[in-house]
């Protein structure tokens, strides 16, 4: 592609103003309140938040795979294309082949009475004018490409002959017998042995690179991200509310949740007792209250904070966070925001949440 004025020619995907509202008896559930990201080309974007957060809706709201009932406003520019705004028919031709998705469960994606050989080479052959055989031999290398012990062999096995972790790489060999523009990978690893997550994300990379693809990769899980995304958007609540480089968002986060969410991150260089979850749950996101939804849950909260939710702010170039006191997170460690009774400052406003403290009083 030739390079445009603008700069922007290495966008693939631009999602902008993205909400999502399912109806239910108790009430609206706003399941994405608000989402924008660009994607440029050949770039790993990672995605994580708590269960619940709004990572999936997300991505389904792209892939146009949400049920009837989802209300989505909001643009999603792939191609030059809103696919928001294309029918059935046209996003088919987008999907599976110009952005491929990766789901927890590979069986999703398999098919149960045909071999993996079969399914791989069936995908070959949508996108290239090869003979059968050739399709075939490309399976093998696709297999092991995504490091398939003995390919010649397991091309004939059926899904279910195959571990998980196996059917995971089978998964994205597909997609890169499609040759995508876009994968979308939605907790990949989630099902999966801690052992086996490493091969299936480096298989991930591999698929990545080999097609130049940009890829989303969503999880629960920041320890997935590192080494793998170039930039994070951290979700909360239905809403971004950080995003930057991931130097940005492992060593110099600018909201507490995000600090919180590597506190709960076993690390190599620090000793597992360390360990320091964020106490509470998120909130539901039916009938929100008014102000940061992290508020009942953040070391940092003070009156401004139940009082309005705070926007995305820049921060520093290309690092933007959502957080009345991101000021106050430079140089502040997990451990000392989140242990009880260690809030980083001075004259607490109001009372620090979850300031329970297992020692009794002295
Ligand atoms: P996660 O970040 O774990 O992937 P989801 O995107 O799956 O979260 O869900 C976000 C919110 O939307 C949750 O509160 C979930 O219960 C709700 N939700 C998801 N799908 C539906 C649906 N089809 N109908 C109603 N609510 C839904
Ligand atoms: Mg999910």
């Amino acid at each position: 592609m030739t390079a445009t004025t603008n700069g922007a020619d290495d966008t693939v995907l631009e999602v902008s103003g993205l909400t999502v509202t399912f109806p239910s008896d108790d009430g609206a559930v706003r399941a994405v309140r608000g989402v924008d990201y660009t994607l440029r080309r050949g770039e790993v974007l990672g995605i994580v938040g708590e269960s619940g957060s709004g990572k999936s809706v997300t991505s389904l709201a792209v892939m146009g795979l949400l049920p009837r009932t989802a209300k989505v406003t909001g643009e999603i520019r792939f191609d030059g294309r809103d696919l928001l705004e294309l029918s059935e028919n046209q996003l088919n031709s987008v999907r599976g082949e110009r952005i491929a998705m990766i789901f927890q469960d590979p069986m999703t994606s398999l098919n149960p009475v045909y071999s993996i050989g079969y399914q791989i080479a069936e995908a070959v052959l949508a996108h290239r004018e090869v003979s059968k055989a050739q399709a075939k031999e490309r399976a093998v290398e696709l297999l092991r490409t995504v490091r398939i012990p003995n390919p010649e062999q397991r091309i004939d096995s059926y899904p279910h002959e195959l571990s998980g972790g196996m059917r995971q790489r089978v998964v994205i060999a597909i997609a890169m017998a499609n040759d995508p523009d876009v994968i979308i990978a939605d907790e990949p690893t989630t099902a999966l042995d801690v052992t086996v997550q490493a091969q299936v994300l480096d298989a991930l990379k591999v698929a990545q690179q080999a097609t130049g693809a940009a890829m989303v990769l969503i999880t629960h899980d920041l320890g997935v991200i590192a080494g793998h995304a170039d930039r994070v958007l951290v979700m909360y609540a239905g809403k971004p509310v950080e995003i930057g480089d991931v130097e940005d968002i492992f060593y110099r986060p600018r909201m507490p949740y995000s600090l919180g969410l590597l506190g709960s991150l076993p690390r190599l260089d620090q000793p597992t007792d360390r360990l320091t979850p964020i106490p509470g749950s998120p909130p539901s996101v039916v009938n929100m209250p008014s102000g940061c939804p992290f508020s009942p849950r953040c070391p940092l909260v003070s009156s401004v904070c139940h009082d309005s939710e705070p926007e995305l702010t820049t921060v520093r170039p290309g690092h933007r966070a959502a957080c009345h006191h991101s000021d106050r997170m430079v140089d502040t460690a997990a451990d000392e925001l989140f242990e009880a009774g260690s809030v980083a400052d001075p004259d607490p406003v109001g009372d620090a949440q979850g300031a329970v403290t297992t020692e009794v009083d002295r």
